[in-house]
């Protein structure tokens, strides 16, 4: 009997579940749904539990990954706190182990998707993942190695004061990276000073046909971002940058970024940076936990 790889990326509006023949990187069978968080933990596992088990039919679970949002302790097996989903504390490891068996991992979505665009790369030292949708997030892989931090908290760009006096974030303070170039922060922004419900996708479409306010905002956002990641090549040097997300992954959006960056990183002899566009698709977050499970758990 063939058995069954699952990854599954939860995120604040949707979790996706994938299933994988062993050793394919294609999954055979993908699933959405809503994560509504505000339900409950144990309402969510339930519903997660249906899925997988209906998924793997009467295959055997050979490894998972589970990886979400927030502060993910791998080593403690726990969900420490995430903003996003409004859960803290949560024993994720043990919760899914329950019905998926032991041979799994837990880990923070961008460090998943980190090391998914690490392992599609061949022989380079080092990549940092920045992803921009809704948030902004980052995660960093040295020589195969994901840098979590002392307190399982590293890459929380979004949420570094990049304005002083800038505008509120949903975190409480003001002038963060993500109220000013993420795309909540641009909905918000465009709510309070037109008064309108705009989502990211027409912001960026009426910018990108010379509508002056939109415009402006997004060069703004885009100028911002492109000098804090080009901040973020000089102090840390990696090999390659990578930009996923929606918002990031918008060709418009994108040229700008890239552009703020090619003028104004830091040029020291041999410095050579690749700025790529995520190349997994649909998402770096489940092949990335795949691989992450499949290091982990040997045969
Ligand atoms: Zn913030």
């Amino acid at each position: 009997m063939p058995a069954v790889d699952i990854a599954i990326d939860v995120g604040g509006t949707k979790t996706l579940v994938s299933a994988f023949d062993e050793k394919e990187v294609e999954p055979y069978s993908s699933e959405e749904f809503p994560t509504r968080p505000a339900e409950g933990i144990d309402s969510f596992f339930e519903r997660l539990s249906n899925i997988c088990l209906r998924m793997k039919g009467s295959r055997n679970i050979n490894r998972w990954g589970l990886c979400t949002a927030g502060a993910v302790s791998p080593e403690k097996g726990k969900l420490i706190w995430s903003p996003n989903l409004g859960w803290k504390d949560v024993e994720l490891f043990k919760r899914a182990s329950s019905f998926l068996g032991t041979e799994g991992v837990i880990e923070n979505d961008c460090n998943a998707a980190a090391f998914g665009e690490w392992e599609f790369r061949k022989d380079i030292e080092s990549l940092i993942y920045v992803t921009v949708s809704t948030g902004i997030g980052m995660g960093m892989v040295v020589r195969g190695k994901i840098l979590r931090g002392a307190s399982n908290a590293a890459g929380e760009i979004g949420h570094t004061i990049v304005k002083a006096d800038g505008p509120l974030c949903t975190c409480g303070r003001r002038g963060c990276l993500q109220a000013i170039s993420g795309g909540r922060g641009l909905e918000i922004r465009a709510h309070d000073s037109l008064g309108i419900e705009i989502g990211t996708k027409e912001i960026t479409d009426r910018a990108e046909l010379n509508e002056p306010v939109f415009k402006e905002m997004i060069t703004e956002a885009s100028e911002t971002l492109g000098r804090f990641l080009c901040n973020l090549i000089d102090s840390l040097d990696p090999s390659v940058l990578v930009i996923g997300g929606s918002l990031g992954k918008n060709r418009y959006y994108f040229d700008r970024i890239l552009k703020t960056i090619e003028e104004n990183y830091y040029r020291v002899p041999g410095k050579k940076v690749k700025i790529e566009l995520s190349s997994i698709e649909p998402n770096p977050n489940i092949l990335g936990i795949l691989s992450l499970s499949r290091k982990t758990h040997k045969d």
